[in-house]
């Protein structure tokens, strides 16, 4: 929604670690390039809320109220309990899986994040492997390994649950139809294992085939997850044509395998679509290693953004600083370490200002 200054405003959640230097890269962009939005910026660290730990309600309350969101990197503490030992510990052994849940994973069923979009584009000029990796990969990305079910049976026996449902499938799937008609793509590939898993991503493509009848313009069809690694790998372009849609882990797995095609986690972005909201985010983390050190790329959370502004219309803001980050990576002069060069973050964000005044 547009203000009565003629900007939108839009969330900003800077995030940890490298975060905050990432976010202000972008909106130093974004002021040398105008574009008419105003961020309110965030914080989501989690506080004390009768005995558990929630999100901010400022921050929910922002991201409902202006319905787009830029989102920096949250770290979640990846260690993941001994079972035996904390058992030991607690006696009744429920200390396990009762930590510190996913902030991520809390945005996503707060919002009904139900599809997260990942492109992976080729940079002109900056070598890599291949030159024509082009693909796009939409995630489900409320359910599937996700659910957070697990429990221990018996000693030495724990069960995950993969919980697919119909409606989510359906609507993923509608997403990627609709993704791949709005973007041109001619080909819609559902990603699978359902000769494993008969029923679970059985259903998962029951329902892609029923949402492929509504979009007789688009060709569709299912290839195996790890027949799709294989050939990619061995070559991407055929990929080109084509919008991919699979249940979540796949999703995260395939995503970082075409993130390291084009050069790695600094240069990938990705949008969360919801129902309520929607949350355009880097997929890489919050890389603790780097954090505060002034060394990050900004690309990714900086091509987030202009995901984040096409989802708004804003068409023209994009393309311009797009062509900007670009040709200053293609250029090779001003880029960061991660990408082999040895420009700091801040550098970098001249570089691309630079180009834009040329513009
Ligand atoms: P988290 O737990 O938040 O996911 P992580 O330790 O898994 O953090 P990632 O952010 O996933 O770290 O990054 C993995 C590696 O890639 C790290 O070595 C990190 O420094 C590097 N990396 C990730 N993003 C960037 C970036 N934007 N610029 C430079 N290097 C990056
Ligand atoms: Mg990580």
């Amino acid at each position: 929604q547009k203000g009565s200054d003629g900007k939108y405003t839009v969330t900003l959640i800077p995030g940890d670690g490298i975060g905050p230097e990432i976010s202000e890269s972008v909106k130093a962009i974004y002021s040398a390039a105008n574009v008419p939005i105003s961020w309110e910026e965030v914080s989501v660290t989690p506080i004390l809320k009768g005995g558990k730990t929630v999100i901010p309600d400022v921050a929910i309350q922002s991201v409902r109220k202006n319905t787009v969101a830029l989102k920096g990197p949250l770290a979640t503490p990846s260690q993941y309990p001994d079972i035996r030992l904390t058992r030991a510990q607690t006696d009744n052994g429920d200390a396990v899986g009762k930590g510190h849940i996913s902030l991520n994973l809390t945005l996503r069923r707060t919002f009904n994040l139900f599809a997260n979009v990942r492109p992976c584009a080729s940079i002109k000029g900056f070598k890599t492997p291949y030159d024509d990796v082009n693909t796009v990969l939409i995630r489900e990305n409320t359910e599937g390994e996700y659910s957070g079910i697990e429990h221990e049976v018996v000693d030495g026996v724990v069960q995950s649950i993969k919980l697919i449902t119909w409606e989510a499938s359906e609507r993923v799937a509608r997403y990627a139809f609709h993704h791949a008609q709005a973007s041109g793509r001619k080909r819609v590939t559902a990603v699978h294992k359902a000769n494993i898993m008969k029923m679970s991503d059985g259903m998962f493509l029951s329902a892609c085939r029923q949402v492929a009848k509504d979009f007789p313009g688009i060709t569709y069809d299912e290839d195996l997850l790890d027949r799709v690694c294989l050939q990619i790998t061995q070559n991407p372009l055929p990929y080109a044509d084509r919008v991919m849609v699979m249940p979540n882990l796949y999703g995260d797995i395939l995503s970082d395998m075409c993130a390291g095609l084009i050069g790695g986690l600094g240069l990938t972005p990705s949008g969360n679509i919801g129902r309520d909201a929607s949350i355009f985010e880097a997929v890489h983390g919050s890389a603790p290693d780097i954090a505060g050190k002034g060394l990050a790329n900004p690309t990714a959370l900086l091509l987030s953004s202009l995901m984040m502004l096409r989802h708004m219309n804003l068409n023209d803001y994009a393309s311009k600083i797009e062509k900007a980050a670009l040709t200053t990576i293609a250029e090779g002069k001003t880029i960061t370490g991660d990408l082999g060069g040895k420009s700091s973050t801040k550098e970098y964000t001249a570089a691309i200002i630079e180009k834009l005044g040329k513009a």
